[in-house]
């Protein structure tokens, strides 16, 4: 079938957060299922031209944004995997120093910039005359393209079997702008009701994508049920009138990737036949982070976006808390200044035993992942969660509060059983992750159970095989009821 995923991340080309993991990952699985998959991206300025070798297309093309008429180019290139990625190229709109924002702030004409989007993403795939049997699209930036499909391009041809994919990676970030949206997005105030793009009187790109794609996603189980029940920040509804066409497809890790045992960056490569080599990335990271260098302190991490979702206060108030103990902690983020004032200051209150990084850094990511004993994601909500199955793959032990992907993927470590791949809080029932860790230090301080645990950490498997099936299920089933729609239409 013909794929063509939409976003506004995508790794190698450009990354904050998981989503670009995902939407990076996605599509190699699928064309190794035979699938003809390609992607269309912005192509903002961080985006290296050269080094990705991004050839120029003939086309000169334009879309109407509120009342003016705007240029872009198709810029493409194709991958080792050879996927066709698409990145559209506008000046005023993407060659910007951010991404979505500069300095903590979101840039003020997001709206214009994704509408931009989502309407030149359509336009290309026509220039290109690449006829999807689905697009797949990800998140806010994305989701005025079901609404376009469902509304001014109904009665296109080009799309006729088109069936759209809305996958929501973080309810939290919506896209919500006000009535006149409708007019700049070049929409008809007819569409203007509750079931198309009207949310509140304003227009939600979140919600237009959930409420007028053909299926919705999110990325773990527990985060699908979440979001209709309690989590869906004002969604709930909308996701409800969805019924059984929400799915909570689990997101995987790409293991050639992330792998302790191919790894160049890390100190010295391991797997779960010898451990020598962890030993090794642990002191690497100690000496990195300017400390003590031991193997039997406990060495804690962390690799985030800074932002209150990932539960930055309680680790804060665990670092003061645990100051007294043998333990050292090591963040790596880049985010909210409040978040970095904080963790700024406990490092110079606790000398020695707390190192912060603010940077995106990939190497020292991995070097993180590889050196410390456990990794701390005290998350308030996590969608799924990429960083905990990271962990996992090095060895390195979660703690986790029990939310969303994390209660898909991290089970409490029992030292009777010997089942389990990490510590589980949960912060609903007032559970403490101070306490948490303190049950993992007196684990960690048995070696024979520590390396149980570990060994069961490495032996966790959350590869992108059996998701990349539920998803083609899910685009097979689309596809199914569109035929079966098309033949009742023509007869
Ligand atoms: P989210 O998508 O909410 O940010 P995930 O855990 O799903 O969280 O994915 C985060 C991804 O971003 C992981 O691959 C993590 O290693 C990476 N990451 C986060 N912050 C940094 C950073 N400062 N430097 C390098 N990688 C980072």
């Amino acid at each position: 079938m013909n794929i063509l995923m939409v976003a506004s991340e995508c790794v190698p080309f450009i990354k904050v957060g998981g989503l670009a993991d995902v939407v990076g990952t996605v599509p190699k699985y699928l064309k190794r299922l035979g699938h003809d998959i390609r992607i269309i991206l912005p192509k903002y300025k961080a985006i290296d031209g050269k080094k990705f070798n991004l050839q120029t297309l003939p086309f000169r093309l334009s879309v109407q944004v509120g009342k003016s008429n705007e240029n872009f180019r198709i810029k493409k290139c194709v991958t080792e995997d050879k996927i066709e990625v698409y990145f559209i190229e506008n000046m005023h709109f993407f060659n910007r120093a951010g991404i979505y924002g500069e300095g903590g702030l979101d840039y003020n004409d997001n709206k214009e910039r994704y509408i931009f989007f989502c309407r030149t993403a359509l336009e290309s795939v026509k220039a290109l005359m690449f006829r999807p049997d689905i697009i797949h699209c990800h998140d806010w930036q994305t989701g005025l393209i079901p609404a376009y499909l469902k509304t001014n391009l109904k009665n296109d041809g080009f799309f006729w079997s088109t069936s759209c994919v809305f996958t929501i990676h973080n309810i939290a970030y919506q896209g919500q702008f006000g009535a006149s949206t409708v007019e700049d997005a070049g929409f008809s105030w007819k569409d203007f009701t509750s079931e198309k793009l009207e949310y509140y009187n304003n227009v939600n790109f979140m919600k237009c994508g959930i409420a007028m794609a053909d299926a919705v996603s999110t990325v773990s189980p527990t985060y699908a049920k979440e979001i209709k029940e309690f989590n869906g920040r004002g969604m709930e509804v909308v996701l409800k009138s969805r019924h059984d066409e929400v799915y909570g497809i689990l997101n995987g890790i790409d293991y050639d990737y992330w792998n302790p045992l191919t790894d160049k960056v890390i100190a010295s490569n391991y797997d779960k036949n010898n451990l020598i080599g962890k030993i090794l990335c642990k002191k690497d990271l100690q000496k990195i982070c300017g400390f003590k260098i031991c193997d039997n302190t406990y060495l804690l991490g962390c690799v985030s976006r800074l932002d209150d979702q990932k539960g930055f206060d309680i680790i804060v108030d665990a670092l003061y808390n645990l100051k007294d103990f043998d333990m050292q902690f090591v963040v790596l983020g880049s985010g909210s200044n409040e978040i970095k004032k904080k963790l700024k200051g406990a490092a110079l209150n606790i000398p020695n035993k707390i190192a912060v990084f603010f940077d995106s850094n990939e190497t020292l990511a991995h070097k993180i992942y590889a050196g410390c004993d456990s990794y701390m994601m005290p998350s308030k909500f996590e969608p799924c969660g990429l960083s905990q199955m990271i962990a996992l793959a090095y060895g390195t032990i979660p703690i986790v509060n029990r939310t969303g992907g994390l209660s898909d993927t991290i089970a409490y470590y029992n030292h009777f059983t010997k089942e389990g791949n990490g510590f589980v809080f949960n912060i609903t029932y007032g559970e403490n992750f101070v306490q948490t860790i303190l049950k993992s230090y007196k684990i960690f301080k048995d070696k024979q159970n520590w390396n149980t645990v570990i060994l069961n950490a490495l032996s966790s498997n959350f590869s992108w095989d059996k998701s990349v099936l539920e998803y083609e299920n899910m685009y097979n089933d689309l596809i199914t009821s569109k035929l079966k729609e098309t033949v009742f239409i023509r007869s």
